[in-house]
């Protein structure tokens, strides 16, 4: 079927009709997992309006920034420093790869037992099924976990790349490498965009990015209310959405969205009867429109109150500096920021283990649900830590490893329900 956007798909060089398939599912899952919750906040509204553009206006906003001259920078992890890019006046996009679509195409190119994060951003190129790819006039890898760092070798066989030195370890010198990687990424990023980054302009781009993490942080705040005001399939979306929409806007919305539920806080409403049993999620990151498992819980009758995840509190927990005026203090003030995160491809990784526990406290959760991607080693090696502080803090953990195909659906339901039994 023609869509109003028909001749952008054509010119971006999308397969229109592998597109509308993924539309088609896209649309299929948000109505099936989204529109049908009950008591939704009139908040969300604007989430599902971006939610029903993401592959429409904002593409359209980001040709229009094209053709005023500026550059668009996709990313797929959150070590990559958004505010350099925005210092530069480029827009950055955090290119979701969260679809099983393409994923044949992928693994002509790739060992089967890849990551379906892997699989699937290589997969949306190799198809021609994402717009924003398409968009982008660089695109950052990083050398976080083997899976990535290699293929972004073959993803670069397709695409403009550019890969960032990630270290695996938290000692001095790993620092001055960090360091030292900012400065070449800075280099690279003036030189794509032809604009100097001046200290007056990273300090608004660490504003704007700092504001955007703080309503982020606000909106965690009030959902760890008991009981909760929100779903957690909700705030994985909002999540999800801050990746790629314009962020003084999104920040403006989800602010609205937390003045209704501060009213909803107030009044004791919970979006689910009390005594609801109340379980975070801890792990992999979950890509649009990766929404299996916190389907599958929510569901089952639990409520999600808290995601320790890159695509959760790992990317809005910290806020970089904001007192140093000179451009050097800036960028060291961005290198301590991105220097606490906590991933898996980090050894050792004790502050991880910390932060889930100290989570797992404070939002007064009976369950951790600790979720791997299959072929995912860093995650799950690191589960096997992650059940043992769990253990010591008395929190129950299941884990659990998957992909994003249907196929273990029932199963997964299961264990989910066993695990709900068994806690409550
Ligand atoms: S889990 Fe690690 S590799 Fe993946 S986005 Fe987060 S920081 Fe990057
Ligand atoms: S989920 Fe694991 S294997 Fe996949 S890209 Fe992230 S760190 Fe690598």
């Amino acid at each position: 079927m023609p869509t109003p956007y028909d001749d952008m798909w054509e010119k971006l060089n999308l397969d229109l009709t592998a597109h509308e398939g993924l539309l088609q599912v896209l649309g299929k899952f948000y109505g099936d997992i989204y529109l049908s919750q009950e008591g939704r906040l009139q908040g969300m509204e604007y989430l599902d309006f971006v939610l029903s553009e993401v592959h429409g206006l904002r593409i359209k906003e980001l040709q229009a920034a094209k053709a005023q001259g500026r550059k668009i920078i996709g990313t797929f992890c959150v070590f990559v420093p958004e505010e350099l890019v925005i210092a530069a006046d480029a827009v950055c996009v955090g290119l979701c790869a969260g679809a099983e679509i393409g994923s044949d195409a992928a693994e002509k190119i790739l060992p089967r037992n890849t990551c379906a994060l892997i699989k699937s951003f290589v997969g949306f190129k190799l198809a021609r099924l994402c717009p924003y790819i398409e968009s982008c006039d660089l695109v950052v890898g990083e050398t976080t976990c083997d899976g990535k760092k290699k293929a972004y070798e073959i993803f670069g066989d397709y695409a403009p790349v550019y890969v960032m030195e990630i270290p695996q370890m938290k000692q001095a010198c790993d620092r001055d490498l960090w360091k030292a990687e900012l400065g070449r990424f800075k280099a690279k990023i003036e030189e794509i965009t032809g604009k100097t980054i001046t200290a007056a302009k990273l300090k608004d781009a660490i504003k704007l990015v700092n504001a955007r993490r703080a309503v982020l942080q606000r909106l965690n705040r009030l959902r760890a209310a008991v009981p909760t005001p929100i779903s957690g399939r909700d705030v994985l979306l909002i999540n999800q959405i801050s990746f790629y929409d314009d962020p003084v806007r999104f920040t403006a919305k989800v602010g609205e969205l937390c003045d209704e539920l501060e009213a909803k806080v107030k009044a004791g409403q919970g979006i689910a009867p009390a005594g609801t049993p109340r379980l975070m999620l801890s792990g992999c990151p979950m890509a649009v429109p990766n929404w299996k498992l916190p389907f599958l819980i929510e569901s089952s009758g639990a409520m999600i109150v808290g995601e320790e995840s890159c695509i959760g509190t790992r990317n809005t927990r910290d806020l970089v500096d904001e007192t140093p005026d000179t451009l050097e203090g800036m960028l060291d003030a961005l290198v301590d920021r991105y220097f606490k995160i906590d991933c898996a491809c980090f050894t050792p990784n004790v502050e991880r283990l910390d932060h889930i526990v100290d989570m797992a406290k404070d939002l007064k959760v009976d369950g951790v649900v600790h979720y791997g991607l299959s072929f995912c080693t860093p995650y799950a090696m690191e589960a096997l830590k992650v059940g043992k502080a769990l253990d010591a803090a008395k929190v129950p953990m299941l884990s659990i490893e998957t992909d994003y195909s249907m196929e273990d659906v029932e199963q997964l339901k299961t264990r989910v329900e066993a695990f709900l039994e068994m806690i409550h």
